[in-house]
């Protein structure tokens, strides 16, 4: 393609090689666009190429976790359990590559290292880590909302002699824990997945917790053959009800009733009933869980009595589960697990706990010293969470048309239109950028991909040469974006480090970082933008 009589290597480079890489070259590829896509790690998968940790499994069921843009696919892929392992997640993105012939635009073990928005030509000039350089007419970043790691600033992290590594740098090699001391320093979703495992073979596992989480069970099941037919008979529902749903995930919801007018007897045999395992509970029990403080409550207490029940000493339970009043369920983004509470009941599984009894003081050449301990480890793992929704996008210099990056820019406030795009940042796409909803990932990807290859198409038919996002637009979007937050239990998660609110940094302050007005109101929203040409984008031609 030639822009203002600039040859361009490719039409749209993308960056990430997961779900949203692989929408991008399906979704674009049909619409006869150049595209490559660059990844850092040596397979496809994204978060599932680096969350190697021992347990790593999907929280989402298994069948709605994919991409729906083939119907043959989803009648030719099978999956084997209700929550599939990371390889099984990672396997079937090879499979999507395999089937749909996209390894040609796929490039590996590539770090993008700078990408700089060239005014006088209207292109994106991108950079890899050994120098070489690509230019596209279309950027697009598809690296995810949840893969910059966190890495807490521990005194003595560089003594310790053994390995230490963040959880989602876990080693590719494979790492012998058996018959190890594993030190754990985090207590969220990543290491509630990780005990039950590291607990099978490990001499000891200790976790240090800091605020303890609301779990629900996972109740994880084989496929059968008839889960399985049911399913594959009923795809077009099921992806109807994902798109239709306000965490994009096929549930049966909303249930039309709330927790507050229900009788108390009748609401404990609904809480009850629907105790079958996912985030299903949350949605299908009643709907005013997550806005109204009294039904939160009335559900974090259930959860915790049912949390209690599995964890023989009682302390030990204290401890392990939240109170209402220290915060309210899914202030924090609760985890689902598959043991992890039963894990310690066994007597090499301990829980530190470094808020009140023993805070860390420093990690030591042989293991972590807290303020009345030392304890000694094998391998110590950073559980500690990610810079969420724009940790990706902050890593490396991006620069938009000024030369400020996108770091620069969301200093105090993530600002962005429908997480897709950024005023000042010209040509360039977010896919599931922040604002954008927390929803089930494949549903909000591939709605995303849709919109944005609606927008370039719309750019070729009509011979434009730069999109430029409105400023009114992205101060629009940001301020219904954080009205909403204000009326949900989410605005609570600045009182306990949520990522959700990217609380959880030290160098940024907390800030609404997620739409909550409901994945379908979302995706509709992006379709009413289509529809209407993208009126939050200003469109030209060079030289025009
Ligand atoms: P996380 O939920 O943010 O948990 C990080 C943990 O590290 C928290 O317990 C936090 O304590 C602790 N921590 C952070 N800095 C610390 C420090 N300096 N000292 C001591 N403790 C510290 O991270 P995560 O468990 O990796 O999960 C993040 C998100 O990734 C999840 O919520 C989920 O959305 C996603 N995830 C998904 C799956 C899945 O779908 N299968 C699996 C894993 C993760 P505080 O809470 O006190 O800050």
């Amino acid at each position: 393609m030639s822009t203002n009589g600039k040859k361009v290597d490719f039409d749209v480079i993308g960056i990430g090689a997961g779900f949203a890489g692989l929408a991008l070259i399906h979704y674009l590829r049909n619409a006869g666009l150049s595209v490559r896509i660059f990844d850092r790690a040596s397979d496809v998968g994204g978060t599932w190429a680096w969350n190697r940790y021992p347990g790593a499994a999907t929280d989402s069921e298994s069948y709605y976790y994919c991409l729906t843009f083939s119907k043959e696919l989803l009648q030719k892929w099978s999956w084997t359990k209700r929550y599939p392992g990371r390889q099984e997640t990672q396997e079937y993105m090879r499979f999507v590559a395999n089937e749909c012939d996209m390894w040609p635009h796929i490039q590996l073990n590539t770090e993008i290292v700078d990408a700089e928005y060239q005014v006088d030509d209207g292109i994106w000039r991108i950079t890899t880590g050994s120098g070489e350089s690509f230019t596209c007419k279309y950027f697009v970043s598809g690296m995810g909302m949840i893969s910059e790691p966190m890495i807490p600033n521990l005194k003595g992290m560089d003594q310790f002699k053994g390995p230490l590594f963040h959880s989602s740098r876990w080693p590719k090699e494979g790492l012998d824990y058996a018959g190890k001391r594993v030190g754990i320093i985090g207590a969220g979703a990543t290491t509630v997945q990780m005990v039950p495992e590291l607990a099978k073979t490990a001499a000891s596992v200790t976790v240090f917790q800091r605020t303890p989480n609301y779990i629900l069970p996972a109740m994880q099941k084989q496929m059968t053959p008839e889960w399985e037919k049911e399913i594959k008979e009923n795809y077009d529902a099921i992806v109807a009800k994902c798109r239709n749903h306000v965490f994009g995930m096929a549930f049966d919801s909303p249930v039309g009733r709330n927790a507050v007018d229900t009788p108390p007897e009748e609401r404990q045999r609904i809480f009850e009933e629907n105790w079958t395992g996912s985030f299903r509970w949350v949605f299908e029990t009643f709907d005013d869980l997550l806005a109204n403080p009294e039904a939160n409550r009335m559900a974090s207490e259930f959860i915790i009595a049912k949390m209690k029940e599995r964890v023989k000493d009682p302390k030990l339970a204290d401890l392990l589960t939240p109170t209402f009043d220290d915060y309210p369920l899914f202030a924090k983004r609760p985890p689902l697990d598959h043991g992890y509470l039963e894990a310690f009941n066994k007597d090499h599984v301990h829980l530190v706990d470094i808020k009140d009894a023993e805070p860390l003081v420093e990690v030591t050449e042989t293991g972590v010293r807290t303020t009345l301990n030392h304890y000694e480890f094998d391998i110590i793992v950073l559980a500690t969470g990610f810079n969420a929704y724009t940790g990706a996008l902050e890593a490396f210099p991006i620069r938009g048309v000024t030369g400020q990056t996108l770091s620069e820019k969301w200093r105090k406030s993530s600002d962005c239109i429908m997480g897709v795009c950024v005023s000042g940042f010209p040509n360039m796409f977010v896919v599931t950028g922040p604002q954008a909803p927390f929803a089930n990932l494949p549903t909000s990807i591939e709605q995303n991909v849709i919109w944005i290859t609606h927008c370039i198409e719309k750019m070729e038919r009509e011979g434009y040469d730069i999109f430029k996002p409105r400023r009114e637009a992205e101060e629009a979007w940001t301020a219904h974006t954080a009205e909403i937050h204000a009326q949900t239990l989410m605005a609570e998660g600045h009182k306990v480090n949520s990522w959700m609110m990217g609380a959880n940094r030290q160098d940024k302050p907390p800030r609404v970082l997620i739409y909550f007005g409901g994945a379908n109101n979302y995706y509709d929203t992006l379709d009413k933008s289509a529809a209407e040409g993208f009126p939050e984008l200003e469109f030209e031609k060079l030289g025009a």
